[in-house]
């Protein structure tokens, strides 16, 4: 079996034709390698295989086909020389940092991240020695001050979670590099149809392909992009040794996720754009933050590195946390979940779910007000989305 190679096509069509392997059946779609290992002709080629001079399969965990064939999709597709699939999004985030660093090693990242980012950054990485510090991710000059001899990484998320801010990723490498640290972009929220962190000048890149990538609420999973020497130096043994791999049939949804992922993220994102249109001018929608709207406080930002809005909208609903729940309480297609990306619209409110551990002044730093919500627009009919947001507002 070897893999076409699709690098001349352009992205759509690398998103249905990349990395395939097919076997001796020919099959149409993408084979389900539900093994956990893999045998050999005779000693020799087990004894080769083990020594890296045979390139075949050993055992799952460190690599299986229909695993490797999602690993090469979504490299092509991101521009990346490697990928490395993980069980989920948290395990390549933790990889992609605990990969890097040693006791001593020093680590920057934004404040305004998914929680369990932060708590990687700020409680795990400290036990084990590498000490971090915690940026407002808009200033530059904090970036500039943070970094140290010691600083290996730094990590951010743009857009942000939940209010959707934009950070400047290229500046922000420069700022990394300038000590010889690594930037990893959480490029989630943004997914890679519409931002190419690698091109921005980032390092690695990671996902939870629990979202967007699957997009249709099935299976968790994460993956980890880089150079390969940056996969190679510091995240291929970790994941071979310590086993946070993808499971193959999570892999073969994912790899199916693939193939409509521009279809869908355009849908979501056309949709998104028009929801938050409507929500702009409602006089119970306080605030409303859109990536792609003029009046996103970084559009200068967005339109510099972004290709696409996004299918999220986060807009504060008058009257607080009374105001907010009137509002999702009376909506009938979007339900209430703190997941996202999903095919389903789905609606959470961040102050007392996702983020209800902080303290209520880092919340405010943050922007996350008691009547924040936080919508991810699925691939029902826009019409139909709009009067569904409109009806409930006249709840609150
Ligand atoms: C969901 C999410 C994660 C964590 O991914 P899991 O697959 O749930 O482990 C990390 N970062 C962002 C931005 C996310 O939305």
């Amino acid at each position: 079996m070897s893999a076409s190679d699709t690098s001349k096509y352009r992205p759509e069509t690398r998103l249905v034709q990349g990395g395939i392997l097919r076997s001796q059946f020919g099959e149409t779609s993408e084979a389900l390698f539900l093994t956990q290992g893999y045998v050999y002709d005779n000693s020799a080629q087990a004894e080769a295989r083990f020594k890296g001079e045979d390139h075949g399969y050993q055992y799952s965990r460190f690599a299986n086909p229909t695993v490797t064939m999602f690993e090469q999709r979504i490299a092509e597709f991101e521009g990346a020389e490697a990928a490395r699939a993980t069980a989920t999004g948290m395990a390549a985030v933790t990889l992609a940092m605990m990969g890097q660093v040693k006791a001593g090693d020093h680590v920057v990242a934004s404040k305004a991240i998914f929680g369990s980012c932060l708590y990687v950054v700020e409680d795990y990485l400290p036990r084990y020695g590498v000490t971090s510090t915690i940026v407002d991710g808009f200033d530059l000059d904090a970036w500039r001050k943070a970094m140290r001899p010691n600083t290996k990484a730094c990590f951010l998320e743009s857009p942000t979670n939940p209010t959707l801010e934009v950070l400047d990723i290229a500046e922000i490498a420069k700022i990394a590099h300038s000590v010889g640290a690594k930037l990893v972009v959480d490029n989630v929220f943004s997914t890679p149809l519409w931002q190419s962190p690698l091109q921005l000048g980032a390092d690695c890149v990671v996902y939870s392909t629990t979202k967007h990538i699957d997009g249709q609420g099935r299976c968790l999973g994460g993956v980890i992009l880089g150079s390969e020497k940056f996969i190679n130096e510091n995240i291929h043994n970790y994941i071979r040794q310590t086993g946070p791999s993808m499971s193959p049939f999570n892999a073969w949804v994912m790899l199916k996720g693939l193939e409509t992922l521009a279809v869908r993220v355009r849908a979501q994102t056309d949709t998104a754009g028009k929801v938050a249109e409507a929500l702009s001018k409602h006089p119970k929608v306080k605030k409303l933050i859109y990536p792609g709207r003029p009046d996103h406080p970084q559009a200068a930002i967005v339109k510099k590195q972004m290709r696409g809005g996004s299918t999220m909208v986060a807009f504060e609903v008058a009257n607080g946390k009374k105001g907010a729940f009137a509002f999702q309480d009376a909506l009938k297609i979007v339900r209430i979940s703190n997941n996202l990306g999903d095919a389903k619209s789905l609606i959470t409110h961040p102050a007392t779910t996702t983020h209800y551990r902080l303290k209520p002044e880092q919340r405010a730093d943050l922007g996350i007000s008691d009547g924040l919500v936080r919508l991810s627009c699925g691939l029902e009919h826009v019409d139909d989305l709009i009067d569904d947001v409109t009806n409930a507002l006249k709840a609150v």
